[in-house]
């Protein structure tokens, strides 16, 4: 049955920063969809199975191995991974300081790379391998204005994606990102309450709309299901038609 394919029950899955905006959406969806859902992040998980606490900020390789193990240790298993916890410093290309072109790179590259390589080192060549799923951005793909950590990190995580899809497809392991465009989200509330910029936007959205939490979670909860069983380092858009305008 078709539709049985794209649940999850009996999995778990690991999504960091499920605690509000889109990843809380994440987490929502992939327990309604089965799985047991456990929170890695700064701030309490309401409505996760368990909650790993970690500043990615500040997080070492070996303490993201340890978030890892902890999975692994209270929930028994991790078949799931949903790299979403990121970042943006705005500024102007000459002003961007070193400190947040770093704090940027760490929690929105680096951070999806360590926790990558730890879950997969758990998923390969195991039975029901497992799914990585990366939440890039329409900066995945674009220069965007003001943000060059942010869509330096973005863009290296569709490349980071690619590269361990391609090593990692005959392990039986998925690793896929999705692109969000314009969410409503506390990370886009001062775009959204600075009218002129948010008609602008929308004006630009063939969507005519911004996104919601909701919106992005049907297709992360499609890459996590066997449903994409043969999908690959695909980066799916979900921005209101944004990047085919
Ligand atoms: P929010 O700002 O609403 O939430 C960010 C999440 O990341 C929070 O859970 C936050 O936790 C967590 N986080 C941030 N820094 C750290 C850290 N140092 N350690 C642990 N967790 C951290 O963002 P969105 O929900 O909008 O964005 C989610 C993802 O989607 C991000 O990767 C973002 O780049 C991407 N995206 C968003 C778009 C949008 O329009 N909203 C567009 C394109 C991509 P805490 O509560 O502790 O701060």
């Amino acid at each position: 049955m078709i539709l049985d394919s794209f649940r999850l029950d009996g999995r778990v899955a690991l999504v960091t920063g499920g605690n509000r905006g889109l990843g809380l959406g994440c987490v929502t969806a992939l327990a309604e969809a089965g799985a047991e859902v456990a929170v890695l992040g700064r701030s309490g998980a309401a409505g996760a199975a368990l909650h790993v606490p970690c500043d990615l900020a500040t997080a070492t390789p070996s303490d993201l191995s340890a978030a890892v193990r902890t999975v692994l240790d209270e929930l028994g298993r991790l078949d799931i991974l949903v790299n979403n916890a990121g970042i943006i410093r705005r500024d102007d290309a000459t002003a961007v300081t070193t400190a947040d072109w770093d704090d940027v790179l760490t929690v929105d590259l680096n951070a999806v790379w360590h926790l990558s390589q730890a879950a997969g080192r758990v998923m390969l060549d195991r039975p029901g391998g497992g799914k990585i799923i990366n939440i890039a951005s329409m900066l995945s793909f674009q220069g965007g204005i003001r943000v060059p950590a942010y869509a330096a990190a973005k863009h290296a995580v569709v490349g980071l994606t690619k590269a361990l899809a391609n090593e990692w497809a005959a392990h039986g392991v998925n690793v896929n990102a999705v692109a969000p465009g314009y969410m409503a989200t506390d990370n886009t509330s001062a775009l959204r309450d600075d009218q002129a910029r948010a008609t602008a936007i929308l004006d630009r959205i063939p969507a005519a709309r911004w996104g919601t939490p909701a919106d992005l979670a049907g297709a992360v909860v499609f890459l996590a299901s066997d449903a994409a069983a043969y999908i690959h380092g695909t980066v799916l858009p979900v921005d209101g038609g944004w990047l085919a305008r």
